[in-house]
């Protein structure tokens, strides 16, 4: 299993800009659009997520809306794979499966298509799927996109993010293996 180097983890937590206070006080938003505009710390992510997953047999890779979409895209045309978007509520055309989850004041809803996983060659039950995000705090988004990859008879092979805010106990409850590429006390 293929872990990355400090180094490596150096050049992309460098191209990571904190945030004070958005998008409401005393949060520290972790901005990725720095590292995505620095050409070096994305090839440098993206070269490690390729060595680590090229050994894992996955069929899919797919995204949490709207930051997965970008690390899940690229790491998907990498391994020659295809890309599934798991998207908040409302957005997919097709007929969908939805789960819910709790956020500190309510809840959030995410959708999967039904047949997301289904091909020419196979419908799609069982099909290995690596669920990806640009960062876990509660763990209660990618939780939820987990369970869709269950509703739908695929199975999550791991749950893949770039950064862990490793206080917030995120990573329990998954049944899937977590792998954070930074993890941030
Ligand atoms: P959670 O469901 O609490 O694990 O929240 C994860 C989602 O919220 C991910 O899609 C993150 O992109 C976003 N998120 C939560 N906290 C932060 C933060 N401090 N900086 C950037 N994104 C965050």
């Amino acid at each position: 299993m293929n872990h990355i180097s400090n180094q490596d983890k150096q050049i992309i937590l460098d191209s990571i800009r904190d945030i004070p206070d958005f998008p409401k006080p005393g949060i520290i938003f972790k901005d990725i659009t720095t590292m995505l505009s620095n050409a070096k710390a994305l090839n440098t992510l993206m070269t490690h997520l390729e060595k680590r997953y090229k050994s894992y047999d996955l069929d899919y890779i797919a995204g949490i809306d709207a930051r997965g979409f970008i690390f899940g895209s690229i790491l998907a045309d990498r391994l020659g794979l295809g890309f599934v978007p798991v998207r908040k509520k409302g957005k997919l055309p097709y007929t969908t499966v939805a789960e819910k989850y709790s956020l500190e004041y309510g809840f959030d809803e995410v959708e999967i298509h039904i047949d997301a996983f289904a091909s020419e060659s196979s419908d799609g039950k069982g099909a290995k799927v690596l669920l990806i995000d640009d960062l876990i705090a509660t763990g209660g988004t990618a939780k939820a996109a987990a369970n869709l990859i269950d509703k739908v008879g695929a199975e999550c092979v791991e749950v893949c993010f770039i950064m862990e805010l490793a206080f917030l106990h995120g990573r329990e409850g998954f049944t899937a293996p977590v792998y954070s590429v930074i993890a941030l006390d």
